[in-house]
């Protein structure tokens, strides 16, 4: 044997390794780096934001799509309520998870390879010059929650023979972090719910409305406020029950919310008496909508479980201010008064014999 020739040989295979295991640590290290800022990430916001944008530039990718499973189309309402930005379609939503499903041919795990056009344009809509991917798995409990997908425009960048490991653990961090992400978000989200009619409740609307009053009077615009309150609604409890009664209020408010636009504000305000605000809207068009809530309320036929027939009829006290150019020294006492001449006018619709829509003028002082 040739020992000189055997000893380079070694020392040959231990520089190769060396190397290996240097530029390991470095992919590792890097890969490190961004998974403890995907972990420092409370907000759904800013997590998707660190997907779309920095991860973008971090991994040097020509682009990221996210698809999450919605079943019950919470993330949905979520993200409606959230108005983020679209960005760009790349965060897409599946109802079920079949389309996850399908891109994982045998099971779920980290795939990387070679992508034709038509998978492609399926997966990044917005980049023509995708060459290879790699699809990350998201899992929980070995289901299917949504996947993540890399674009690169090299074709040997994600080629089907490279190691996946560091891809399958950055995968099940994305996967901790949307999930702890998405659970905070609804947890907020539920607290601003009314949890029988399933629209915002008062804590939630003096918030919206606080804000809405302020951005109203920096860009002038008018407000329009209505109160809503269900008519003889002890007798329709009296009569059928209080579960008919719930079952009734929630109908109700979905009736109310069918007529509105996404900008306005809908809210339970109390037992059987809702609010609505309407942003950027003259008195002409609010009352409009108003006689259409009410018509469509008048309309309803609720049936209880006991199979009664309950028709609910509501009236409607409306109000429009409209910020005059002079900076309100008080906008507090203004979203008060709006708030009581909308009641005031509420209460005038009852005493006129209720089911009717009345409009008042607002006026500062009481
Ligand atoms: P009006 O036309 O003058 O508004 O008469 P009303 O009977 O609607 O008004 P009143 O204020 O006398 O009664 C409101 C009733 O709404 C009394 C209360 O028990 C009922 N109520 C309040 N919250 C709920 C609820 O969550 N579920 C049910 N079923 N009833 C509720
Ligand atoms: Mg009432
Ligand atoms: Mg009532």
């Amino acid at each position: 044997m040739d020992v000189a020739k055997e000893k380079a040989r070694l020392e040959l295979m231990v520089k190769s390794l060396l190397e290996r295991i240097e530029t390991n640590q470095r992919i590792q290290q890097h890969f490190h780096a961004f998974e403890t800022r995907l972990l420092a990430c409370a907000r759904l916001q800013d997590l998707l934001q660190l997907i779309f944008e920095d991860m973008v530039q971090h991994f040097e990718l020509a682009d990221i799509g996210v698809v999450l499973v919605d079943s019950d189309y919470t993330i949905r309402d979520m993200l409606e309520r959230m108005e983020l930005p679209d960005y760009d379609n790349r965060l897409q939503l599946r109802h079920s998870d079949d389309f996850a499903l399908s891109l994982y041919s045998h099971k779920p795990e980290v795939t990387l390879g070679e992508l034709d056009t038509l998978a492609s344009t399926r997966l990044f809509p917005n980049s023509n010059s995708v060459s290879s991917a790699a699809l990350l798995p998201l899992l929980r409990n070995q289901q299917l929650t949504g996947s993540v997908h890399f674009a690169s425009a090299s074709k040997v960048r994600f080629s089907s023979e490279k190691s996946t490991d560091f891809m399958q653990h950055l995968a099940s961090i994305m996967a901790v972090c949307l999930e702890n992400c998405l659970a905070r978000e609804h947890l907020n989200f539920q607290s601003q719910m009314d949890m029988l009619t399933q629209v915002r409740n008062r804590r939630s609307f003096e918030e919206e409305f606080a804000k809405e009053m302020e951005r109203a009077e920096r860009a002038d615009d008018p407000v329009s406020c209505m109160f809503i309150d269900v008519d003889h609604f002890k007798k329709i409890n009296d009569q059928y029950g209080h579960q008919a009664g719930d079952l009734c209020l929630k109908q109700v408010a979905s009736t109310i919310n069918e007529q509105l636009r996404k900008t306005d504000v809908l809210a339970r305000y109390g037992g059987e008496e809702f609010v609505v605000l309407l942003p950027k809207c003259q008195q002409d068009s609010a009352k409009v909508i108003a006689e259409r809530v009410r018509s469509a309320v008048a309309h309803l036929e609720v049936v209880s479980d006991a199979e009664k027939l309950m028709r609910p009829t509501v009236s409607i006290g409306l109000t429009t201010w409209q910020s005059v150019g002079e900076r309100s020294r008080d906008l507090i006492h203004v979203g008060e008064r709006l708030l009581n001449c909308a009641d005031e006018a509420m209460y005038q619709a009852k005493k006129g014999g209720r089911d009717q829509v009345v409009v008042k003028p607002f006026c500062q002082v009481v």
